[in-house]
């Protein structure tokens, strides 16, 4: 085949989160320069972007969570902070030439697929036709603010985690955290550094698994690895590596996954009063809700100015919040670390495929996916870390890129004019959730907890294969898999 008869596929990606911008890369690096990326947010970075709250730190070790092809030598800390990941992913997509390709404050409202392929609209009424579009849209964007009666009657100020801003005053201040997930869990280590008091009313006590969260790495460790690059990568990839014992631990009962138990209990005791003690003691396996990791939780809530409430919210009244137990907490400022609705991925979108299918008609009954990146009935859609995302087993920027290479081989396929269209059969995709029901089985996920992991029917929206498996799917698909039309016909 001739080079004049490739043609160059138009791409929008709806996203520039860390999964638009590894996609970014890999179109740039294959050539395919037509595309844009199309962001809500004010900037590149996605949840980075979003939360920016006291003490956000990522609990994933920072040699982890990063690019494999721009790996940062410079972590000031083994756990880096939210605003240096922000800035990490701010200047990859500067450094990689993708910002002229991103569109800020694009939220895509609307895309539907024709004859001519896909129109994209944004909020303002822009649009845009593209060959292929893709989702890069994310699992925790749309926050969850619980429906507590009296809470617009609370005289203070109340605000979600993801809506922080940094002129509330919390110094000398009577704070409460709502919720001990990752985020409350930041919340509360940060606030007592600062709060005249601070009350994390907790509903479910969560295991805690302890790590040097706050601990800086080393000036001669970075001066190490920035004039050793190779030394850098090395130790990203023996990262990736050691990832795949967590992915054996929450995929498959043994004795590892005992150990963690043990490492859980242990870091309990650290908690001097028994009482509190007790009153922290999970009722479910540690791994089932997303784990919480931090070194200085345990140690904030025995300081002498916080609280654990463990009464239900009653309600909320001007001033404070009074619990079951009739007591009212008297408070400044309240803070929801409640959480998101983790199972909307692209949506709210009118997002319309082949013969009219909405994408709420494809998901009534609950999000499935072809392998996390494609759906039936929507011809040349992908979605990087769609339902079953791997959020609780592989590593994120790893399989970002992996998905990556996925999609930008379909796309060379395409510019070579194997196919028009492109989208995972209907009976592959019941095979592939019938393969993910029983892989499940056995996942620490499935346990008994109540978790942001399940979906309405109670079914895990969780990844429970390992990175071999997920590496071999996305670098040969199973052709037999998907359904093609060229030149309008079935192919
Ligand atoms: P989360 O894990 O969903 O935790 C929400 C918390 O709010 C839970 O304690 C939950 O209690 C509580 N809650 C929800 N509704 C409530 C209600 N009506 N009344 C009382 N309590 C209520 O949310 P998150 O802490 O924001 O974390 C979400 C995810 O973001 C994490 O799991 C993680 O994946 C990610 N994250 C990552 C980092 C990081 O360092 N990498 C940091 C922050 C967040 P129940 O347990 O009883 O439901």
């Amino acid at each position: 085949m001739t080079a004049t008869e490739q043609r160059s596929p138009r791409v929008v990606v709806i996203g520039a989160g860390l999964s638009g911008i590894a996609l970014g890369r890999e179109l740039l690096r294959a050539g395919h320069d037509d595309f844009v990326i199309l962001e809500k947010g004010h900037d590149v970075g996605g949840v980075w972007n979003w939360n920016h709250y006291p003490g956000l730190t990522c609990d994933v070790p920072s040699s982890l969570y990063q690019y494999s092809w721009d790996t940062n030598p410079g972590w000031s800390r083994t756990f880096a902070t939210g605003p240096e990941i922000q800035r990490y992913h701010r200047d990859v997509a500067e450094r990689h030439g993708i910002m002229p390709h991103v569109r800020l404050d694009s939220e895509v409202v609307a895309a539907r697929h024709g004859d001519d392929g896909w129109t994209v609209t944004t909020a303002d009424g822009s649009t845009y036709d593209a060959d292929f579009i893709v989702a890069a849209t994310g699992v925790l964007h749309h926050k969850n603010v619980p429906d507590f009666p009296g809470l617009d009657s609370f005289a203070g100020t109340v605000v979600h985690s993801v809506d922080w801003d940094d002129d509330i005053e919390v110094d000398g201040k009577r704070v409460a955290v709502v919720g001990t997930g990752s985020t409350g869990v930041q919340l509360v280590s940060a606030f007592q550094k600062r709060a005249a008091h601070v009350t994390n009313l907790l509903r479910t006590p969560q295991w805690v698994l302890w790590a040097p969260t706050e601990v800086a790495q080393p000036l001669p460790v970075r001066a190490l690895l920035k004039y050793v690059p190779l030394l850098d990568q090395a130790v990203h990839q023996v990262s990736i590596g050691a990832s795949s014992l967590y992915t054996d631990v929450v995929t498959r009962p043994s004795w590892r996954r005992r150990l963690v138990r043990r490492a859980a209990e242990a870091h309990l005791r650290t908690i001097r009063d028994p009482e509190l003690r007790r009153r922290m003691t999970p009722d479910y396996e540690p791994l089932c809700k997303r784990q919480v990791v931090s070194g200085t939780f345990y140690r904030a809530i025995q300081q002498p100015n916080v609280s654990v409430v463990t009464d239900d919210i009653e309600r909320f009244v001007p001033e404070g919040i009074v619990t079951a137990d009739g007591t009212l907490h008297e408070l400044d400022v309240v803070v929801l670390a409640t959480g998101f609705k983790a199972h909307s991925y692209m949506r709210p979108m009118d997002l319309v495929g082949r013969d009219g299918l909405t994408i709420d008609e494809a998901w009534e009954k609950g999000t499935y996916a072809y392998r996390m990146s494609g759906l039936p009935g929507f011809p040349n859609l992908f979605m990087i870390m769609g339902p079953n995302a791997p959020v609780a087993s592989l590593p994120q920027h790893w399989t970002a890129e992996r998905s990556s290479e996925h999609i930008v081989a379909w796309l060379d396929r395409w510019a070579r004019r194997e196919f028009d269209t492109v989208e995972p059969t209907a009976e592959a995709t019941e095979r592939f959730n019938e393969q993910v029901k029983d892989a499940l089985g056995p996942t620490v996920w499935n346990t008994g907890c109540n978790s942001w992991y399940l979906k309405d029917d109670g079914s895990v929206d969780l990844w429970p294969f390992d990175r071999a498996t997920t590496k071999r799917w996305f670098a040969r698909p199973d052709h037999g898999d998907y359904a093609f039309t060229t030149n309008g016909t079935n192919a």
